[in-house]
């Protein structure tokens, strides 16, 4: 750890503070080993792996820490939490992506869940047992979530559901997919299990996040009981975008993570690296891109913070979620990309992690809302204009 932040962390409390300390032990000594492994193999792990790993995170409370304390759950406040997600991010993206999916999936089905829903469904992936994913995506669905066109028509007590979703996160390890599709003239979520063959995955190949499932998913004539219905009737969408506000400023934090960890690579290869007689450190250019990635960072990080901190009173943020995504997001583009700057030629070799943070980096201004569709909630919100139709 570089002395990038320590300013930043004086404003942590005391539990703060303990709390990151003792999860980068642990995210260093045993997260960093698997994080390079899963890279270099180029493929998620498996889902036995991914139960044991989140077994252990949630030992940090970062499956099931979100759930409210009025809930029965730690009711950790959300910008504690994200301290300890960025950690994470820093050191194994894949795996946070992953972990956002299944702690949003735990959010979902405390909030929304009947008795027995959270009997079938939230216990077992608290008991580490069980993953789920979440699906709206689809191929000709986007950025325009209103337009799903998945259908689950009903037969008797159950739902019969065709449709096609795409770029579901952890869709491989899944053992449930919490699928937004139309239901009788309205949105809904619905709880489909895979069972022996209820649906398909494929696994799509992408340019980073190599160690996170991103899956094509086939769900042909799959069948769920009707009581699987999550939440009200025709509220899936209301549902959906509620959902995307939290989970927008994790993909922020992710990417905070991810240029935190260029930032910090950069600052360790400019004070050895020596031309010119001297360390490339001591040139001023070089210095202009440590004080510009230094301040770009924490200024996400910052945005990222605030918006958890008003998410955790309560108050309506949508501005500010999108503010810290887009942000965030694009900051760790321009900020990796400069990491390899200065890391020169051997920046894009693979011998060197600033390559693997350029091609994550370049991923995140997609998933959750692209920037664009940031960019036009921000100046909905501010212009009363709606430029989306
Ligand atoms: C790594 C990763 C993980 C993901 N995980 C999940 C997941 O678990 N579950 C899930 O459901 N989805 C997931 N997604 C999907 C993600 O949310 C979508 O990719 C995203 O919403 C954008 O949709 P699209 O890719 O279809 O792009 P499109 O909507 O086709 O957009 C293409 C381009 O057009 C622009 N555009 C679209 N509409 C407008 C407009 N009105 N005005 C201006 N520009 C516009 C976009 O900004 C973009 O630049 C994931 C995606 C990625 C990359």
């Amino acid at each position: 750890m570089s002395d990038a932040l320590p300013v930043t962390q004086l404003l942590y409390n005391e539990e703060q503070r303990l709390a990151i300390e003792s999860f980068r032990k642990f995210a260093e000594a045993q997260l960093r080993p698997l994080s390079d492994k899963y890279e270099k193999l180029g493929h998620p792990p498996d889902r036995s792996t991914m139960l044991t790993l989140f077994k252990q995170l949630d030992q940090y409370g970062l499956i099931s820490g979100l759930i409210a304390a009025e809930d029965g759950g730690p009711g950790i406040d959300r910008f504690t939490y994200g301290l300890l997600y960025e950690e994470l991010a820093r050191v194994w993206p894949d795996m946070a992506i992953a972990v956002l999916i299944q702690s949003h999936v735990v959010l979902t089905l405390s909030a929304l869940g009947s008795p027995e829903l959270k009997q079938n469904y939230l216990e077992p992936v608290l008991r580490g047992e069980r993953i789920g994913c979440s699906c709206i995506s689809e191929p000709n669905v986007g950025s325009n979530v209103r337009e799903v066109q998945t259908r689950a028509a009903r037969e008797g007590d159950q739902y019969r559901l065709r449709g096609q979703k795409l770029w579901i996160s952890n869709g491989a390890q899944s053992d449930f997919a919490i699928v937004v599709c139309q239901v009788e003239g309205g949105l809904n979520m619905l709880i489909v299990d895979r069972g022996e063959d209820n649906y398909r995955h494929r696994e799509l190949e992408k340019m980073g996040f190599v160690g996170a499932s991103t899956c094509e998913m086939f769900f042909d004539d799959a069948v769920a009981p009707v009581s699987n219905l999550l939440g009200r009737q025709g509220g899936g969408l209301f549902q959906t975008l509620k959902l995307f506000e939290t989970a927008r400023v994790f993909v922020g934090l992710t990417s905070v993570g991810v240029a935190q960890a260029a930032l910090e690579e950069s600052i360790a290869y400019a004070q050895q690296r020596q031309q010119h007689g001297k360390v490339i450190a001591a040139h001023q250019m070089i210095q202009n891109y440590i004080a510009e990635m230094a301040t770009e960072v924490d200024a996400a990080r910052l945005l990222c913070h605030r918006a958890l901190q008003l998410l955790d009173q309560r108050i309506r943020c949508d501005t500010q979620t999108s503010m810290a995504k887009w942000y965030a997001t694009e900051m760790a583009v321009r900020v990796a990309s400069k990491a390899i700057q200065i890391h020169g030629g051997v920046g894009i070799t693979k011998d060197f992690r600033v390559e693997r943070h350029f091609r994550n980096a370049r991923v995140l201004p997609i998933p959750d809302g692209t920037t664009e569709i940031q960019k036009l909630i921000i100046g909905r919100n501010i212009l009363g204009v709606s430029a989306f139709s």
